[in-house]
């Protein structure tokens, strides 16, 4: 059966492989053949911004061909006409470079562009792959380009189309699910609205599908580690995702940190070369993560000859590891590989020609600059419309005693509990303004949960909020927001994934009130209930669902039924855990695919 699907797989991938495009190969050709090797060397070269921005001149020295900006590596004014700036000025020292090649910028906008103050911040993929929409994460994936290329940013880190098979992991909120199918239907989709038909429009920007290959399968949950399966298992769980990808369009693919069966993935050739790009066609450009060639074994030089020659086309050099500046010694080592014969002369020509290949096809070569009308319309209300409606789709409802939701918009009093409840950095989850993201009611624009509820209600409605469930008074209901405290890769990995003794205590402390208690759970994965489910007359999980708050008061207070099912399992205890579906002792406390609704008047989509 396995088998089948994998020979499927290769022939579908056959069938899609894209005719060549004469015309731009024929530019690339011409352009490759009038380059030395310092200038090659420096397409497959991308520094990050904090390195570059203490000497800029490098750029010009080194003709370095991409800049990215890391999970900490914002600039000053991190409004998207500060970030403009930014990239403007940088994309100038090109023009200044020998063959004025433009430089291609890289950011992580993994739910929307979220390194800028005033951009749209959609709910993380978990909750994306609750809402089953591939038209919605199409239209997520377009207003993500809009965005980005509001500040000059023509590439995006996303989709991550990681199968989060356990989660454990602290990134399984950027997995859209447990099941291959579903990661590779909204992957897919994402990067269709993303790239568009036409990559050279202005509105499309470039897509990454990573991490490439089996980072959603590492034992335990690990962040990068080791997944440990065998070919069959490792090609019908976690390939299914770029095949998907590629047949979309996809054009970049960033290799992942963690291990196959004890071999890190930045150095295997038979998966990068001989799969991904032999035998799925892939015709766009790998690119490692941040310092990820750092884990191969050996001295830094090693890890570029071993990394290069697996397949590697773009090195991600952060600042500080090996070296100050390491894109100094990349360059050095890279050219001193080829002098040696180490590293060929093609495949040297090779990984610059994708290169090269994907900016005319994004047509830098036309237009380097930011149109300011798209850095006008960073965060419009129209942009915002389509991640409420996001937030509304991705709602999971897993409880409804005597059908307590929908609340009556004309309820007297409604009381708000939970320091979460009015709290965007919260809602919003890591990958945020900063890497881990942080709580906080400003870190960037939107609505809170509470401001939704506020809005949502008649004039006759009092809303009284009390994070500590202190003043409760005569309420109709009690909302008790709760959940996880933001963070992202390596940091969020957890043996205990318990709700806080915190929130068990708050919800049975508003429960003994008496007064019917909805319960929301903002969080990056299916978390362990204990009584707080129990003392819940409703409860719904709305993981991280960013800036739109409105979209929760949307479904809570009837305008919208809700539709989201969930994209993981849901374990009764963490010693179910790992737990997906198909498992063959298969008991979750919720199944994937679980979410129950109610009636409501309005048309949902
Ligand atoms: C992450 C990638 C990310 C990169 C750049 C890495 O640590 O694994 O997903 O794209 O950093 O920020
Ligand atoms: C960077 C991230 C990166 C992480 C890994 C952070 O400082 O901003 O992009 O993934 O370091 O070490």
């Amino acid at each position: 059966m396995k088998k089948i699907m994998i020979i499927l797989l290769f022939s579908i991938a056959g069938l899609y492989a894209r005719p060549e495009n004469n015309e731009v190969d024929a530019k690339v050709d011409a352009l490759l053949k009038s380059m030395t090797l310092e200038e090659k060397i420096g397409q497959m070269t991308q520094s990050d911004y904090t390195a570059i921005a203490n000497h800029p001149e490098d750029v010009i020295q080194y003709s370095i061909g991409s800049i990215l900006w890391g999970g900490s590596s914002e600039v000053k004014d991190v409004t998207g006409h500060g970030w403009k700036e930014v990239c403007d000025s940088l994309q100038g020292l090109s023009e200044k470079t020998r063959l004025k090649i433009p430089i291609l910028f890289g950011i992580d906008a993994v739910h929307g562009h979220n390194n800028v103050t005033d951009a749209v911040i959609f709910p993380h993929n978990i909750g994306l792959g609750a809402t089953r929409n591939p038209e919605l994460l199409e239209q997520i994936g377009k207003v993500t380009a809009e965005e980005l290329k509001g500040t000059g940013i023509q590439w995006d880190f996303a989709p991550c189309i990681a199968v989060a098979r356990n989660i454990r992991w602290g990134r399984t909120y950027e997995s859209y699910g447990e099941d291959p199918s579903l990661v590779s239907e909204l992957g897919a989709a994402y990067i269709k609205g993303m790239q568009g038909d036409d990559l050279s429009r202005d509105v499309s920007a470039l897509a990454c599908a990573k991490h490439f290959l089996g980072d959603g399968g590492t034992v335990n949950g690990k962040d990068q580690g080791d997944t440990e399966c065998d070919y069959q298992t490792l090609m019908a769980i976690h390939l299914p995702g770029y095949v998907a990808a590629i047949k979309a369009g996809a054009k970049s693919v960033m290799a992942s940190y963690s291990s196959w069966n004890g071999n890190k993935m930045h150095g295997n050739k038979d998966l990068l070369t001989g799969l991904l790009k032999g035998r799925l066609h892939f015709d766009g450009f790998i690119v490692s993560d941040w310092a990820g060639i750092d884990q191969l074994p050996g001295d830094f030089k090693e890890d570029i000859q071993q990394s290069i020659n697996a397949g590697l086309d773009m090195i991600m050099l952060p600042n500080g590891l090996g070296g100050q500046n390491n894109y100094v010694d990349f360059v050095t080592d890279l050219k001193e590989l080829v002098q040696e014969g180490k590293v060929s002369n093609d495949r040297i020509d090779d990984a610059v020609r994708r290169i090269l290949k994907v900016k005319y096809e994004l047509g830098l070569f036309d237009k380097r600059y930011t149109d300011n009308d798209l850095t006008d319309k960073i965060g419009s209300l129209e942009h915002r419309e389509v991640a409420r409606k996001a937030v509304r789709q991705s709602f999971v409802l897993l409880k409804n005693n005597d059908n307590i939701l929908p609340v009556s918009k004309n309820a007297k009093r409604v009381v708000v509990v939970g320091k979460y409840a009015n709290d965007i950095g919260a809602q919003c989850g890591g990958w945020t303004i900063s890497w881990q993201g942080d709580t906080g009611k400003t870190i960037t624009g939107g609505t809170t949960i509470l401001d939704g509820i506020k809005k949502a209600v008649s004039n006759g409605t009092k809303v009284v909020y009390s994070a500590d469930g202190s003043t409760l008074g005569q309420a109709d209901v009690i909302i008790a927001v709760v959940g996880e405290k933001p963070y992202a890769e390596m940091i969020g990995d957890r043996s205990d994934l318990n709700l806080s003794d915190d929130d068990i205590a708050l919800v049975n402390k508003v429960k003994a009130s008496g007064i019917p208690v909805v319960t929301l759970l903002l969080s990056g994965r299916p978390m362990i209930l204990g009584t707080a489910l129990d003392n819940s007359d409703a409860f719904a999980a709305i993981w991280l669902p960013g800036s739109e708050g409105e979209g929760i008061a949307d479904v809570l207070f009837g305008d919208y039924a809700p539709t989201g099912k969930l994209s993981h399992s849901w374990p009764k205890d963490m010693q179910q855990i790992p737990i997906n579906v198909g498992d063959k002792a298969y008991d979750p406390l919720f199944p994937y695919g679980f979410g129950l609704t109610y009636p409501v008047e309005k048309a949902m989509k």
